[in-house]
């Protein structure tokens, strides 16, 4: 049975989250400030952290980093509340594998939840990814370029992930948002194209081709 750690300091929001995992077969342990939510998930014992940022104690990314700096690598899905979006899109690049805007239904939650579980658990089969001479390397997160070497953030790592998944295939902006951000962002929001100009800039200009009115393609 898989075991999910819920740290959030709001007793209703715990509670309905806990009731829904329970119905739904997980195993559930409540923290309710950062600092024990920081103890119990570096025991190892969890499958997944569903981490709150607003957290009395350490903060959600205070708590992120500080896991992520000790490798501990469980899944991670961010609770935040809806005007602090962009701070929290800044805030991740601490290493969380999705987030979730309050208020969010519980379908939503659990949906991800099992997307990350299965993610994590297929995750060893895979290793490398290729598409000419481009590859990344889904353990250590680096990729190569020819003969560079490359480090990528956390989101950049899953966007070229994405575009790897699926060569010479248009992605449009809206399906590369819900999947590197899982998340129906601002539609508005430029976010795609400054990280596939981040992208650019770490891989070679030629790497990801822009396609007119609809969106980016891995050559
Ligand atoms: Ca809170």
């Amino acid at each position: 049975m898989k075991r999910i750690l819920i740290a959030e300091d709001e007793e209703r929001i715990a509670a309905f989250v806990e009731k829904g995992l329970r119905a739904s077969g997980f195993t559930t342990t409540i923290a309710a400030d950062g600092d024990t939510a920081a103890d119990y998930a570096r025991t190892g014992g969890f499958d997944l952290v569903i981490l709150d940022i607003g957290l009395p104690g350490q903060d959600g990314f205070t708590v992120l980093r500080g896991l992520r700096e000790d490798r501990v690598s469980t899944p991670v899905i961010v609770l935040t509340a809806r005007d602090s979006v962009r701070d929290t899109v800044a805030g991740l690049e601490g290493g969380a594998d999705d987030w979730m805007t309050k208020p969010f239904r519980f379908e939503e939650l659990l949906a991800r939840v099992r997307l990350r579980l299965r993610t994590a658990a297929r995750a060893p089969e895979v290793t490398v990814l290729r598409s000419g001479d481009l590859s990344l390397d889904l353990r250590t997160r680096r990729a190569r370029a020819g003969q560079t070497s490359v480090d990528l953030t956390a989101r950049e790592f899953v966007l070229l992930e994405l575009f790897l998944r699926h060569p010479g295939q248009v992605l449009t902006r809206e399906q590369i948002l819900s999947h590197v951000w899982g998340y129906d962002f601002d539609p508005g929001s430029n976010i795609v194209d400054v990280y596939v100009r981040a992208l650019r800039k770490k891989l070679g200009a030629g790497r990801v081709e822009t396609v007119r009115g609809m969106g980016y393609r891995l050559p």
